[in-house]
């Protein structure tokens, strides 16, 4: 019995999707928990100490891009790492290593808004039968403005004075982003919830619709993952043109027609390679002529080491835990609503 289920198990980890699963489910259920921990903190402060007390978990931070980048920002002009939001720094500077040597692994493996994208896009072929790919002179003018809401906000930050990062990162509205961020989730408005609902319904006839086109995040990611050593790679020798791949790809590529799967839309998912049927053809490969190639799971396996490493460093050095006490806390969410907690800029 307990030989069965070894073998099952076994079985089970020899597809690379599954470990990929594995991987993006591990993440996911990470990431409800600091989304719990985190309501129970503002809960606690909200209700004046009526309800359990949960301590603040940094890795909220994560869902701070903009500050993190701001941080980071000022951090190279100043020295300063700021200690409102430094676990935000640390993640963002890791997801951006990731994305430097890994392609656009955060994407495909990390990002919870990608994996249910992934699984609208499957449920959403199971219903219809089929997914649409908008033809290319609508699909590639959509594909640019993520870019341009990140130009945007990159715009925005890099005309910033030093001064004024400070006055921004060390003010009232950047210590409780975060707390106005979960507060949007739980007192959503009627408008935000139609746009998610709308985007929720794209994304099962389109694949990764919110992914592929409006994520500035994605875009930044996939910008530095140009430069990303590590590629799927076709050996044209041995490749049948059986164009399996080009059909498991999420992001469109066609995966058949090239040597090397440069494009920013890449996520590192390896379903083209899953999908591969000969041996050798389809792998990831730090150069076109390497020998060696790197396989799916050691993928993974330093995907999961970077972050455990990064940000087990981060917090054996201090980086990782904020500076705003408790009691500053209690009054800044309770005055959550008042005018200078607005941002203003
Ligand atoms: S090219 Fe391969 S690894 Fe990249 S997104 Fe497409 S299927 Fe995933
Ligand atoms: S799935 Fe493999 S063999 Fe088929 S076209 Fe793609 S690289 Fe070639």
């Amino acid at each position: 019995m307990a030989e069965n289920k070894k073998k099952k198990f076994t079985n089970l980890l020899s597809n690379d999707q599954n470990i990929r699963l594995l991987v993006q489910t591990a993440f996911l259920i990470l990431i409800l928990v600091i989304g719990y921990e985190f309501y129970g903190f503002v809960r606690y402060y909200q209700t004046d100490g009526q309800t359990p007390y949960f301590e603040r978990p940094p890795g909220v931070e994560g869902f701070l891009p903009i500050s993190s980048l701001m941080g980071l920002i000022h951090f190279i002009t100043t020295g300063d790492f700021n200690t409102i939001h430094p676990a935000g720094i640390v993640l963002f500077f890791l997801f951006f290593l990731f994305a430097v040597l890994l392609k656009k692994g955060f994407c495909g493996w990390v990002c919870p808004v990608g994996f249910l994208s992934e699984y609208l896009w499957k449920l959403g072929r199971k219903l219809f039968g089929r997914n649409f790919v908008l033809p290319r002179w609508l699909d590639y003018p959509l594909r640019s403005l993520k870019y341009l809401i990140l130009l945007f906000f990159v715009w925005a930050i890099v005309t910033m004075s030093s001064q004024q990062l400070s006055e921004f990162l060390y003010g009232k509205y950047n210590k409780v982003a975060d707390v106005k961020m979960l507060l949007f989730f739980t007192d959503i408005s009627a408008f935000a919830l139609g746009i998610i609902i709308a985007l929720a319904v794209l994304s099962l006839f389109i694949k990764n619709f919110w992914c592929r086109y409006l994520c500035p995040y994605g875009a930044f990611l996939g910008f530095f993952s140009i430069f990303s050593p590590l590629k799927v790679t076709r050996n044209p020798d041995t490749c049948t043109d059986c164009r399996h791949c080009t059909e498991a790809c999420p992001s469109n590529i066609m995966v058949h027609t090239k040597i090397r799967i440069r494009s920013d839309e890449c996520m590192a998912c390896a379903a083209c390679i899953t999908a591969c049927p000969e041996k050798e053809t389809l792998k990831f490969r730090l150069h076109k002529k390497a020998k060696r190639s790197v396989p799916v799971r050691v993928y993974a396996l330093i995907l999961v080491a970077l972050f455990i490493i990064g940000t087990g460093l981060a917090m054996l050095t201090g980086h990782w835990k904020n500076s705003v006490k408790p009691d500053e806390y209690k009054t800044l969410i309770q005055q959550i609503d008042a005018p200078e907690m607005e941002h203003v800029n």
